[in-house]
């Protein structure tokens, strides 16, 4: 039975001691019994706060994205033994946002997700079609490219490390959701190329996550279906009731 996996990626808003609030208040907040792993993204200048504060919590804290090298001439970028140093446990690798704002390309997106294993982080793999492949009936086509470009040739033991996150391009920040009955239909899919990629053993323990405008409301039949093990929430991991509300539904 795979555990949910719901976390909070808060992209690029708030200021440090408000993400530090945020996290004390989720630290209070959050029931005993909560049966879902639960984490928390916050950018990276708040991250050694996070987690300092969330250290000995039950909420993992991780980060938005990383670069694939050691050190050296690379201004701007992050590698994974700094995120260590600040307390991170994972990355997210390819977010929608990262893809087709900053222009990621799939070879990069790998990079950085051997170079987070090798360093002993987890990742957050996030995959997903946009609104005109969706509508030209290219849905699996995209998921298969990007799944195949991030997981093919790894070692079955890496995929321990590794959390898939579902999140159609068209149903982010958009307060669009897909259907149920889209979202398990992507999420079957997706679990059914990791049984061909590796076997049925990996692919049942797999999380794969739904992202896409996930709301309390909407969560727990979005989790309920069989192949959906979680939410990547942004939006509405910003208020800690409305997060609440959505490991709730998990
Ligand atoms: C996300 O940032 O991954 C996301 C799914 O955002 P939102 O929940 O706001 O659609």
């Amino acid at each position: 039975m795979r555990k949910p996996y719901v976390a909070g990626n808060w992209k690029m808003n708030k200021t440090i001691p408000e993400c530090v609030t945020l996290a004390i208040e989720l630290r209070e907040k959050l029931p005993k019994d909560t049966k879902a792993a639960v984490a928390v993204i916050p950018q990276f200048l708040a991250l050694p706060k996070v987690a300092e504060v969330l250290r000995g919590s039950a909420i993992g804290v991780g980060a938005q994205d990383v670069y694939f090298e050691k050190n050296g001439a690379f201004t701007g970028e992050i590698s994974c033994e700094m995120l260590k140093d600040a307390g991170a446990a994972f990355a997210l690798v390819g977010h929608s946002e990262r893809r087709h704002v900053i222009g990621e390309t799939d070879a990069i997106v790998r990079k950085k997700l051997e170079a987070l294993l090798k360093s002993g982080l987890e990742v957050i793999l996030c995959i997903g079609e946009k609104l005109e492949e969706r509508e030209a009936g290219k849905t699996q086509e995209r998921l298969s490219i990007q799944t195949r470009a991030g997981l093919e040739g790894l070692a079955k033991a890496d995929l321990a490390g590794v959390t898939l996150a579902y999140e159609p391009v068209w149903a982010i920040g958009t307060g669009k959701t897909a259907s149920t009955a889209q979202a398990e239909e992507a999420h079957q899919f997706i679990r059914g190329l990791v049984e061909e990629l590796f076997d049925k053993s990996v692919a049942q323990s797999l999380r794969i996550q739904y992202g896409g405008s996930v709301k309390a409301d909407n969560a727990a039949e979005l989790m309920g279906q069989p192949n959906v093990d979680g939410a990547l929430v942004g939006g509405a991991s910003l208020v800690a009731d409305s997060f609440l509300g959505i490991v709730k539904g998990a």
